[in-house]
């Protein structure tokens, strides 16, 4: 194997989700010398494109459940209805200052940030762009992907990142490990 000579770290992390950032904070204010690399904007999926928008969804869904099982009780909800892009927007008023807060977050605890896809060159060793970096740990918090299903019709399925940024919403049908739902929409 190639040998590869770079910056030297006590810790080199891959991922600035909510693993990679926990094991990086916690080494750098033991004193290690970190660095992290992300492929994409910082913050990794929980802060940008799951739990945090998601719940931001989720609250305006259950919101108009309680006023349609409360109509006739004492609330008047015929006028109560979702506004997407309006709730979109809200949405994104959460997720988009993540990545500059993250990226913030890391300078001010000392560790050093790269930006660009990582992989190994050496059995201690991740390039990252043109640079190399050496670990003396090496933390891999990469996440997940969607996994293709190769079943007919796929092409037409939207994946939750999708959904997170769409436009505009007519109705959908989503589904999920442990849940299937039926949405639409009043628009
Ligand atoms: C819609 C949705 C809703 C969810 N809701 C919840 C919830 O309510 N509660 C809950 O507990 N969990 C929830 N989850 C799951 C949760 O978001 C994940 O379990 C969690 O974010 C995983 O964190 P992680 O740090 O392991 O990885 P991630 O946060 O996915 O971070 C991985 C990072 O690694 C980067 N990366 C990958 N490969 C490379 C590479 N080669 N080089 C450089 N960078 C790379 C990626 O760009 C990414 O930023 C939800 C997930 C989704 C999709």
């Amino acid at each position: 194997m190639t040998e590869f000579i770079g910056t030297k770290f006590d810790l080199v992390v891959v991922g600035t989700g909510a693993a990679a950032t926990t094991v990086a904070s916690k080494c750098a204010s033991a004193g290690w010398e970190v660095a992290i690399a992300d492929s994409r904007p910082f913050g990794g999926t929980c802060a940008l494109r799951g739990c945090d928008p998601k719940k931001v969804l989720v609250g305006a869904a259950a919101v108009m459940d309680w006023v349609q099982r409360m109509k006739g009780k004492g609330i008047q909800g015929d006028q109560a209805g979702i506004d997407w892009p309006e709730l979109i927007r809200f949405k994104r008023s959460f997720t988009d200052p993540v990545p500059k807060n993250r990226e913030a977050d890391f300078a001010k605890a000392g560790i050093e940030t790269f930006h660009d896809r990582a992989h190994f060159v050496g059995l201690t060793a991740i390039q990252v762009g043109r640079d190399v970096l050496e670990g003396r740990y090496i933390v891999v918090a990469t996440g997940a992907t969607p996994r293709k299903l190769d079943i007919p019709g796929e092409e037409f399925l939207t994946t939750s990142e999708q959904f997170l940024e769409l436009e505009s919403l007519r109705s959908a049908s989503c589904s999920s490990v442990g849940a299937i739902s039926q949405l639409s929409s009043p628009m």
